[in-house]
C-alpha cells in the first residue's frame, strides 16, 4: 500500500482562511486562550496548534475539513476534553489544528412518541440527560465527566460508564449520526429507525473511532422510561470471589433491574476518606473489598428498597458478604456514590499512578486482580494496587499508585514496563486492554504490540478508505503512515 500522505503545517495563510470560515470570534491563537484546549485532565499530554476553531453549524466543519484535506493539514477533533488517553490533543509540533465542537449544541428533534432526541454533537451529556428528564425520560449514560463531556465525545469514544450493566455503551444508545468526512463531505445518517439491515452498519463503524474517520456533528439518541425510585446499597465483603457469588445472588434474586454493580478494596475507601470532603467510613470496622449496587423498578411509581433489603439479607444470612447498608434517602445514595466516585481524584494526592482500563470476563476478575497484584508486587515492592470499577461488565480500573515516600517521577518511569506485564496478563485471560477509554494516543503502541496482524490491517484499510489523506487525528489509535 502507497501512503504518500504525512500532514503538513499550515501556513499563515491557510490560517487566516480557517478564521474566515468560523469568524475571528471563534478563531483562537491566543497562547493563554488556547491553554484549556491543549492540556488534558491527568495532565499527561501537553500538545500546541496553531489555531482552534469552534464553529457554530455543520456547513462550517464541512467547509473545515474540506480545506484541510485540500492542504494536507492535521485536524483534531475535540469535545469536552474529558478524554484519558490523549486523543483529543494535539501532538507537540504544533502542525495540526483543534475542532472544537462545543457549538454545535442544537436540539433538533424531540419524539416523545418513538423516545428519540437528535441534538448537536457538542451537547454536553448532562444536558442530553436533562432535555430526557423535561421529556419524562431516562437518557441512561451516566459517568463522572457528565458535566463537561459531550455526546460527541462519547460516541467517538463509544463511553461506558455505571449504566452500562443495564443500558450498553453509548453504542447502544444511538440511532442514527450525522458525520462530516474528511473531505468535507456530510453524511446524513440522522434515522430514528430501531431496524435498518441495509448493509454495512456505516454508524457502528464511526461510535469508536476516537475522531480519525470522521467528525461527528449530530446525533439520535434512544430514550427510556423514566425508572421508579431505585435502592443503592454498600455491601462489604472478606474477598473478590464473594463479589463474584454476590452479583450471581443479586442477578438472580432481585426482582429489580440491576443497574450497576461497582466494586473497590479497602485502601481506595481509605485514599477517599482522607483526601475527598465530606465523606467518612460508611462502617465502624474495615472490611477488604466492597460493592456499590444500584437496582431500580421499571416503573415510576413503584421503589425498590425493600426488596435488596431482603436480596441482601439472604447474602448475610448465607455468609456471601459480611455487611451492608442500604441508603434511606437520596442524600445518603449520594453519598455512597461519592465513595466510589471520588476514587480516581484520591488518588492523585497519594503521588503517581500507573492505570490501567482493563476488561477481562466477570468470572476471570478475582483471578485476574490476584496475579496481577503478585507481578506488581515482584516488579515494585511496596507499590499499592487500587483495582475498582464495573464488576458487573468486568471491567476492571487497575491503577497502581506509588510505595509510600517513593519519588513520583522515578515511580512512573516504571510504567511502560508494568504496562505491558498487566496488558500481556490480560491478553492470556481473554481480555481487552481498554474497556472504556480508548486507545487515542496513550495506548497506541500497545494496541500495535497485542492486535493481531489481520485486526490491524483491516483497521488501517477502514482508516485509508475514510481518510486517504491521513488529516483525521492523525498518530492516533493507529500510527502515521509513512510516505514509503
Ligand atoms: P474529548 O475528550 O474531547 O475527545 C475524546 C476523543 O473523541 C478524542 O479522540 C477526540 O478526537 C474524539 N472526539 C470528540 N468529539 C468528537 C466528535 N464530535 N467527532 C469525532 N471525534 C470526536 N469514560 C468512560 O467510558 N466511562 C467512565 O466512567 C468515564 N469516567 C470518567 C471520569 C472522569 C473524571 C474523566 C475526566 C473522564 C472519564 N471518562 C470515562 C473518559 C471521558 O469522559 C469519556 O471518554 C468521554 O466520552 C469523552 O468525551 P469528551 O466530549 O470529553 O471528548
Ligand atoms: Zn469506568
Amino acid at each position: 500500500m502507497h501512503l504518500k500522505n504525512l500532514t503538513q503545517a499550515p501556513t499563515s495563510e491557510l490560517i487566516n482562511a480557517f478564521r474566515a470560515i468560523v469568524g475571528s470570534r471563534h478563531a483562537i491563537t491566543d497562547a493563554q486562550a488556547q491553554k484549556p484546549y491543549l492540556t488534558e485532565w491527568r495532565d499527561r499530554y501537553i500538545g500546541k496548534t496553531p489555531i482552534v476553531l469552534r464553529p457554530g453549524n455543520t456547513d462550517e466543519v464541512s467547509q473545515i475539513l474540506r480545506l484541510a484535506n485540500t492542504n494536507r493539514i492535521g485536524v483534531v477533533p475535540q469535545g469536552g476534553n474529558t478524554g484519558l488517553v490523549g486523543g483529543q490533543i494535539p501532538f507537540e509540533t504544533g502542525h495540526e489544528i483543534i475542532l472544537s465542537t462545543g457549538r454545535l449544541n442544537d436540539i433538533r428533534n424531540v419524539d416523545a412518541v418513538g423516545r428519540t432526541l437528535t441534538v448537536g454533537a457538542g451537547m454536553t451529556l448532562t444536558e442530553v440527560q436533562a432535555k430526557a428528564q423535561s421529556m419524562d425520560c431516562l437518557f441512561p449514560l451516566s459517568l463522572a465527566a457528565e458535566g463537561s463531556c459531550q455526546i460527541g465525545g462519547n460516541l467517538a469514544t463509544n463511553a461506558g460508564g455505571v449504566a452500562v450493566l443495564a443500558y450498553g455503551n453509548t453504542r447502544q444508545l444511538v440511532l442514527g449520526l450525522e458525520v462530516v468526512l474528511a473531505d468535507g463531505r456530510v453524511w446524513d445518517g440522522l434515522r430514528k429507525l430501531k431496524k435498518n439491515n441495509t448493509g454495512y452498519d456505516l454508524r457502528d463503524l464511526f461510535v469508536g473511532s476516537e475522531g480519525t474517520l470522521g467528525v461527528i456533528t449530530a446525533a439520535t439518541l434512544k430514550l427510556f422510561p423514566n425508572p421508579g425510585e431505585g435502592a443503592t446499597a454498600l455491601v462489604a465483603m472478606n474477598t473478590l470471589g464473594a463479589a463474584a457469588a454476590l452479583f450471581r445472588h443479586v442477578s438472580e434474586q432481585s426482582e429489580d433491574l440491576l443497574t450497576a454493580f461497582e466494586f473497590f478494596p479497602h485502601i481506595a475507601l481509605e485514599f477517599v476518606t482522607t483526601h475527598i470532603a465530606n465523606t467518612r467510613m460508611p462502617f465502624s470496622v474495615p472490611h477488604p473489598w466492597y460493592a456499590l449496587i444500584n437496582t431500580s423498578r421499571s416503573r415510576a411509581d413503584e421503589t425498590s428498597a425493600s426488596n435488596i433489603e431482603a436480596v441482601l439479607g439472604d447474602a448475610i444470612d448465607k455468609a456471601v458478604i459480611t455487611d451492608a447498608i442500604i441508603a434511606k434517602s437520596t442524600a445518603q445514595a449520594h453519598d455512597l456514590w461519592r465513595l466510589r466516585e471520588g476514587i480516581s481524584e484520591a488518588q492523585k494526592p497519594e503521588g503517581g499512578s500507573i492505570k490501567h482500563d482493563i476488561s477481562v470476563p466477570v468470572d476471570s476478575i478475582p483471578s485476574f486482580v490476584t496475579r496481577a497484584n503478585n507481578l506488581i508486587e515482584k516488579m515494585c515492592p511496596g507499590a499499592r494496587p487500587v483495582p475498582f470499577g464495573h464488576f458487573g461488565d468486568g471491567n476492571v480500573h487497575y491503577n497502581v499508585s506509588q510505595p509510600k515516600g517513593a519519588d513520583k517521577s522515578t515511580y512512573l518511569a516504571q510504567w511502560e514496563e508494568i504496562s505491558h506485564a498487566v496488558h500481556d496478563l490480560v491478553v492470556e485471560m481473554g481480555g481487552s486492554i481498554s474497556a472504556e477509554h480508548g486507545i487515542g494516543r496513550m495506548k497506541r503502541d500497545e494496541l500495535a504490540r497485542l492486535k493481531s496482524p489481520v485486526e490491524l490491517e483491516l483497521m488501517r484499510s477502514i482508516k485509508t478508505a475514510l481518510d486517504p489523506n491521513g488529516i483525521l487525528n492523525p498518530g492516533k489509535i493507529l500510527a502515521r503512515p509513512t510516505n514509503t
